[in-house]
């Protein structure tokens, strides 16, 4: 019988003891204060462990085994419906009897109250096996989450503060709804001329007499669009001039089941995409056609919300990713094992053996990015929602070392940070990781990995959409770029004790791998002040000779289409000097706790340092004559 979750020592490391569980579990159980719920930490773990048990189990002998039907198969539009393989069917009902759509929804909106966090480890669970299957299930419990985030940010969720649980909630219908398995949601964001521009979005709002709410529009590849509750981004104000002010969130029920076993739609399906992979999951076209919404939050504040889950949305898709990686080494490495080739088997010759060391040494680096991400990102918004109810009822955080409203709005700032700082990168490497994986996959089979066979295939056409939804890897890289040179500009002093730190550590730590870490980390701060420099340099001469401190003034009269084209060039290439850097932080933190982790982070810096040198040789050195030639002026004077 076998296992997804058994079989993965890393994972089970995690569920083990690389997350700080105490303070998780703490305020997801309101410090066992609440009732119904676990006792103690090893209580709630020890439940965790089975739960993902059983799924690795299920999800090894149920899914598995379907998942080439599935994707032979594919989705159908008929009749208006999207209609699924009957094999996909089965393995939804059997999760839905296992409890898995309301693992993080809290008890008392019919859930199992798990962190988030484990709903993720079972989102890798899943995406090994099929990351259709993966995709459809994050659209359960994903959107109730995002619907309870919402209404607690617009104030309509009330908590009990004796009881200590939500005692009502403004969409909590729909929440239960999709607990049990009988709904499911979508997030309709993107439109035929707008993905990754939302300031181009065109579907409309408006508004009746009465303040009722109507959208019209379309909108394209809307996974499971086929769901009743669509969380859509629409145009509220018809001045486009506003861009991103002026989009609002609303709510659409996209059908009402009636009782004669009909279905009044209000939103309909007019396509089911013919996608190169992830051929189990319904990528919907949708057109609204004066379809009643629920503005959700204010109005204008469409693009705020959207921003509000978007880290969440993007460490669901990192953990998808490294279900495909986990495949793709596994498949890879069996197959290795296996296979002869001038005397001995592929897996011994230095190259095979090479590529396969260094996939699973980036799915530890990965996995150890992501779960960091993906805590910070739950705490910031267990605080908020748990924390504040908490002091407001005069019960204590202590256990957390919280002691006053200020503390505990700075922890939620700290959490904030590292998740937005960590999220870009996460996306990024994890989504291109996936798709060299595969690739490699197929490449390790031989001529084998090009048929349909082994799965090989299958792998890199699924993994080739990761770069592309939820933010594309570009716009991953801009969002990087931009949140750190921000940064440095809003505290230039800071960034300087930092390289000054850093450089000190560099030389002066007692043990060789932080040595190593801080160079790292050494670089990507040189890389970071040489892009600010370049940058400045465009437009300011002698920017050598300004201090630091005065760059922010610098650019206070900077366009950015046209002054930070240098940035712009180089922001995948500092991504990834960045993402080393993070990696290897995150890594050394725990190879301090758990010493048996310190191979684990010798083998990546031992790829890192390269790597790094040469990313930033790439920035230093290339991309004068290409921007030259993209510069406006050039093309003035070409058209004179
Ligand atoms: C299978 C699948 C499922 C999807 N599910 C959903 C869903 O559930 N809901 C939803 O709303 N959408 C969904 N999408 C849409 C997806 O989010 C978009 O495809 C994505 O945001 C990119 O938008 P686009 O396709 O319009 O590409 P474009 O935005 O046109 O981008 C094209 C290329 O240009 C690059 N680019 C764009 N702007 C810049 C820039 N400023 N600098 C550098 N490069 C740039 C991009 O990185 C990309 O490489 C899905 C897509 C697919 C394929």
């Amino acid at each position: 019988m076998g296992n997804f979750f058994k079989d993965n020592e890393d994972l089970q490391f995690y569920m083990d003891r690389g997350i700080d569980w105490d303070s998780l579990i703490r305020i997801t159980e309101l410090n066992f204060q609440a009732p119904d719920g676990h006792e103690s930490v090893a209580e709630a773990k020890e439940f965790y462990t089975d739960v993902l048990s059983m799924l690795g189990e299920f999800v090894a002998n149920e899914v598995q085994p379907n998942v080439a039907a599935i994707d032979h198969k594919k989705v159908k539009l008929v009749d208006g419906e999207a209609v699924c393989p009957p094999e996909w069917d089965a393995i939804f009902e059997q999760l839905a009897e296992l409890g898995t759509h309301g693992l993080p929804i809290p008890r008392e909106l019919g859930g199992m109250n798990m962190p988030v966090l484990t709903y993720f480890m079972n989102g890798e669970i899943l995406g090994r096996a099929d990351v259709s299957a993966m995709t459809h299930s994050s659209f359960h419990a994903g959107i109730a989450m995002a619907l309870l985030v919402y209404s607690v940010h617009e104030g309509t969720t009330t908590f009990d503060s004796e009881k200590l649980i939500i005692s009502e909630t403004r969409f909590g219908d729909a929440v239960r709804e999709i607990a049990t398995g009988a709904a499911w949601g979508a997030m309709d964001i993107t439109e035929p001329d707008a993905g990754s521009d939302m300031a181009a979005l065109k579907a409309r709002a408006v508004q009746d007499e009465d303040g009722n709410w109507f959208i019209t529009g379309s909108k394209i590849f809307i996974t499971s669009g086929h769901g009743k509750y669509h969380i859509v981004i629409a145009r509220s104000e018809p001045d486009m001039s506003l861009g991103l002010e002026g989009l609002s969130l609303f709510l659409v029920k996209a059908y009402e089941d009636n009782e004669d076993g009909t279905r009044t739609r209000y939103a309909n399906i007019v396509r089911v995409e013919e996608k190169l992979g992830h051929n189990g999951s319904a990528t919907c076209a949708m057109e609204f056609d004066r379809s009643p919404a629920q503005l959700v939050g204010r109005r204008g504040e469409g693009f705020r919300l959207m921003l509000l889950l978007m880290n969440n949305a993007r460490v669901g898709v990192s953990f998808e990713c490294i279900g495909i990686m986990e495949a793709a080494h596994r498949l890879a490495r069996e197959y290795a094992a296996e296979r002869g080739s001038m005397g001995k088997t592929i897996d011994k010759h230095e190259m095979i053996a090479d590529y396969l060391d260094e996939m699973e040494n980036d799915i530890y680096g990965v996995r150890a990015l992501t779960m960091h991400a993906a805590f910070h990102e739950e705490m910031a918004h267990k605080l908020k929602l748990y924390g504040r109810a908490m002091r407001a009822a005069g019960r204590s955080l202590e256990f957390l070392g919280i002691d006053s409203d200020e503390a505990l709005e700075a922890r939620i700032k700290h959490h904030e940070w590292e998740s937005r700082r960590m999220t870009p990168l996460m996306k990024y490497i994890a989504a291109e990781k996936s798709v060299e994986h595969s690739r490699r996959c197929i490449q390790i089979h031989g001529g084998a990995g090009y048929t349909k066979e082994y799965g090989a295939e299958k792998l890199l056409r699924d993994a080739l959409v990761m770069p592309i939804y939820e933010g594309t890897s570009q716009i991953q890289s801009l969002m990087a770029m931009k949140d750190q040179l921000g940064r440095i500009l809003k505290a230039p002093q800071d960034f300087l004790k930092d390289v000054a730190q850093t450089r000190w550590r560099s030389v002066s730590a007692d043990d060789e791998l932080e040595r190593r870490v801080a160079k790292i980390r050494g670089a990507g701060l040189k890389t970071l002040q040489l892009v600010l420099q370049r940058t400045i340099a465009a437009k300011i001469k002698d920017v050598r000779r300004l201090p630091m401190s005065e760059w922010k003034a610098a650019f206070a009269d900077m366009d950015p289409k046209r002054d930070f084209s240098y940035a712009m060039l180089h922001a995948e290439r500092l991504t990834r000097i960045l993402i080393d850097s993070a990696i290897t932080e995150v890594l050394w933190n725990q190879a301090k706790e758990h010493p048996e982790r310190r191979e684990i982070l010798e083998r990546y810096i031992e790829r890192a340092e390269p790597r790094v040198r040469f990313l930033y040789d790439e920035i230093n050195t290339t991309g004068t004559r290409l921007l030259r030639r993209l510069s406006p002026d050039q093309d003035s004077r070409a058209a004179e």
